[in-house]
C-alpha cells in the first residue's frame, strides 16, 4: 500500500458505487496505515490489496410463488470474503436494502471481528433484498426455500457457516436448515443460530446483545465506572436490542428508549423485566411495531420519524443498522454528558460521528469488537456440533464473556495510545488485521 489516499483511490475504482464497503475499508486502512509503515511484511506481501477482494462473490436468482399464486424474484448473495482462519463465517440479511456494497461491507467487517473472536472462523456474509416484513410464515418459507436451493452447494460445515442478522432469525434459519438437510442428505451444523432441539446452542439468542454490555462493562471498569444505575439509550428492537436491555436490566441499569425504522420509544422512568416480555412477544411472535409500546406501557411515549438520540443517557448502544449515528446526533450525545458508546449493530457510526466521540475522549467501541458476542457464540455452536454434544447456558456463557474479555484484552494492547486514551478502532482493526496477515502469509499467494 503506497498511501491511504491511493489506495482508496483504487478501491473506489474497483468497486463503484459501493459506499458502504468504501467506507469499512476507508476506516480500517487509516488504522492500519502507521502500523503497515512499522511492518513493511505486510505491504511487501500486499495482504490489504488481497483482503478487500472478496475470495468469492456468488449472486443468484431467487424465484418464489406468494400466496395469491404470482411469480416473486429476489437476488440472493454469498460473499465468501476471507478463509485464511477458518470457514467462511457470517450471517445472512433479509432486508429491502440489501445490495452487493452493504454485503461487502459487512463481510469485510466480519473478517477482522472473526479473527478478534480468537475462534477459527474466517469472514462472510449473504442475504437477499426479501423483505419477510408483512410476508405470511407461508410465503417467508417458501422464500428460504427457494434461497436455499441454490446456496446449499456453495456452503458446507467446513466450507461456509452462515448464520442469521437483520430479518433472519430462528424461523427463517429452521426453513433454510430443512431445505438445506433435504437437498444434501446430511444433518450437519452448516447453519448457526439453530433451534435448541436441532442442534443450537443455548445462549446464542442472546448472545450479540449479552456480549456488547460485556464489552462495555469491561470498557468502564477503564474508567473505574460501574454499570450498575447508568442511563442507557438502545435503538432497534430486534435481536440485538431486545437481549442488550435483559442484560442491562439484570445488571441494574436504566433503559429508557428502543426503535424500529419508523421512530422510537422512551419511557424515562426505565424499562421493566414486564416490559421485556412484552416487546419479546410483540417483536418475535405479534411481529407488530415498537409504537404499541406507548399504548401498551404505563409511561411511555413513542416519537415518530425520530431516532433516540436526542435523549439525555449515559451510554448509547446502537443496536439497529449502519449509519445510525450522524454527525449532529454525535454532538447531541457528547453535549448530554453520553461518554460511551457500545455498537451493537454493524458500522452504526458514520465517520465524522466516531471522530466526534474520539475528541470528546469518550469510550466508543466499534461493532467489530463491541457485538462479536454474537459470532463467538456461533463459532461455540460450531464446536458443539462437531463434537456432538450440548454445554449448559453456564457453560456457554462464562464462555462467551471470556471471549469479549479477551477482546477487550487485545483492543487495549493495540490501541492505547501515548496519553493512555484507548483508540478501540485502532485497536479492534490491528489486532484482527495480524493473525489473518500472518495466516495469509504462511500460506502463499492464494
Ligand atoms: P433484527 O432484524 O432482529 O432487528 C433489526 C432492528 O433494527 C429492528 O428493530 C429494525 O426495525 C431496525 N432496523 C433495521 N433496518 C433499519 C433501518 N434502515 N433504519 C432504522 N432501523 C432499522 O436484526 P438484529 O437485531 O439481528 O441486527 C441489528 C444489527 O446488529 C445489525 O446491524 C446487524 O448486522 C448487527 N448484528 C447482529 C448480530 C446477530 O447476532 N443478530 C451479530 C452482530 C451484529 P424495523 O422492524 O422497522 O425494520
Amino acid at each position: 500500500m503506497k498511501n491511504v489516499k491511493e489506495f482508496m483511490a483504487e478501491v473506489i475504482r474497483k468497486n463503484p458505487g459501493e459506499v458502504e464497503f468504501h467506507q469499512a475499508v476507508e476506516e480500517v486502512v487509516q488504522s492500519l496505515a502507521p502500523f503497515l509503515t512499522k511492518h513493511p511484511k505486510y505491504n511487501k506481501a500486499k495482504i490489504l490489496e488481497r483482503m478487500v477482494e472478496p475470495e468469492r462473490v456468488i449472486m443468484f436468482r431467487v424465484p418464489w410463488l406468494d400466496d395469491k399464486g404470482e411469480v416473486q424474484v429476489n437476488r440472493g448473495y454469498r460473499i465468501e470474503m476471507n478463509s485464511a482462519i477458518g470457514p467462511y463465517k457470517g450471517g445472512l440479511r433479509f432486508h429491502p436494502s440489501v445490495n452487493l456494497g452493504i454485503l461487502k461491507f459487512l463481510a469485510f467487517e466480519q473478517v477482522f471481528k472473526n479473527s478478534l473472536t480468537t475462534l477459527p472462523m474466517g469472514g462472510g456474509k449473504g442475504g437477499s433484498d426479501f423483505d419477510p416484513k408483512g410476508k405470511s410464515d407461508n410465503e417467508v418459507m417458501k422464500f428460504c426455500q427457494s434461497f436455499m436451493t441454490e446456496l446449499f452447494r456453495h456452503i458446507g460445515e467446513n466450507t461456509d457457516v452462515p448464520a442469521g442478522d437483520i430479518g433472519v432469525g430462528s424461523r427463517e434459519i429452521g426453513y433454510m436448515f430443512g431445505q438445506y438437510k433435504r437437498l444434501s442428505n446430511e444433518f450437519t451444523g452448516v447453519l448457526t443460530g439453530k433451534g435448541i432441539n436441532w442442534g443450537g446452542s443455548l445462549i446464542r439468542p442472546e448472545a450479540t446483545g449479552y456480549g456488547c454490555v460485556y464489552f462495555v462493562v469491561e470498557m468502564l471498569k477503564t474508567r473505574k465506572e460501574d454499570i450498575k444505575g447508568k442511563v442507557c439509550a438502545v435503538s432497534g428492537s430486534g435481536n440485538v436490542a431486545q437481549y442488550t436491555l435483559e442484560k442491562l436490566l439484570e445488571l441494574g441499569a436504566k433503559v429508557v428508549t428502543l426503535s424500529d425504522s419508523n421512530g422510537y420509544v422512551y419511557k424515562e422512568s426505565g424499562f421493566t423485566e414486564k416490559d421485556l416480555q412484552f416487546v419479546l412477544e410483540l417483536k418475535n411472535v405479534k411481529r407488530g411495531r415498537i409504537s404499541e409500546c406507548a399504548t401498551a406501557l404505563k409511561g411511555c411515549k413513542y416519537v415518530e420519524g425520530k431516532r433516540p438520540w436526542g435523549v439525555k443517557c449515559d451510554i448509547a448502544f446502537p443496536s439497529a443498522t449502519q449509519n445510525e449515528i450522524d454527525e449532529k446526533d454525535a454532538k447531541t450525545l457528547v453535549k448530554n454528558g453520553c461518554f460511551c458508546i457500545g455498537e451493537g449493530a454493524n458500522m452504526p457510526t458514520v465517520p465524522a460521528a466516531v471522530k466526534v466521540f474520539q475528541d470528546a475522549k469518550i469510550l466508543y467501541a466499534p461493532g467489530k469488537a463491541a457485538n462479536a458476542g454474537g459470532v463467538s457464540t456461533s463459532g461455540l455452536e460450531m464446536s458443539q456440533n462437531s463434537i456432538r454434544t450440548a454445554w449448559t447456558r453456564e457453560e456457554v456463557d462464562s464462555k462467551l464473556r471470556q471471549i469479549k474479555i479477551n477482546i477487550h484484552e487485545s483492543c487495549v494492547k493495540y490501541g492505547k495510545q501515548k496519553d493512555g486514551y484507548i483508540n478501540y478502532v485502532d485497536g479492534a482493526n490491528i489486532a484482527g488485521f495480524v493473525k489473518v496477515a500472518d495466516a495469509m502469509i504462511d500460506q502463499g499467494i492464494v
